[in-house]
């Protein structure tokens, strides 16, 4: 995960930061597809879960080892990388 992802370039979720591509789109309140959120977590124009952005990098951490990298790696990564995103910007 953290080697493929290239935020510069490609188009991620601005709430996780996972890669967005087509089947992963979330949805606006209108059923149009999201140009920012994946499914996981926006859904109908809202966030499915309400959370702080210190819940949303632990989050990350938990999914580290089905993305094939350590706990503290995918914490480092989403520390480094959600503060910068549309959903955590201040
Ligand atoms: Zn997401």
């Amino acid at each position: 995960m953290i080697e493929k992802l290239n935020v510069d370039e490609e188009k991620i979720c601005q709430s996780c930061g996972m890669p967005l591509t087509n089947d992963v789109l979330g949805t606006n309140t209108d059923g149009t597809l999201s140009d920012y959120y994946c499914k996981y977590c926006f859904e109908n124009g809202n966030f499915i879960e309400d959370i702080t952005l210190e819940e949303a990098i632990l989050s990350i951490g938990d999914m580290a080892e089905q993305a094939g990298v350590t706990k503290e790696e995918a914490i480092g990564y989403a520390s480094r990388h959600l503060p910068d995103l549309m959903r955590w910007k201040k």
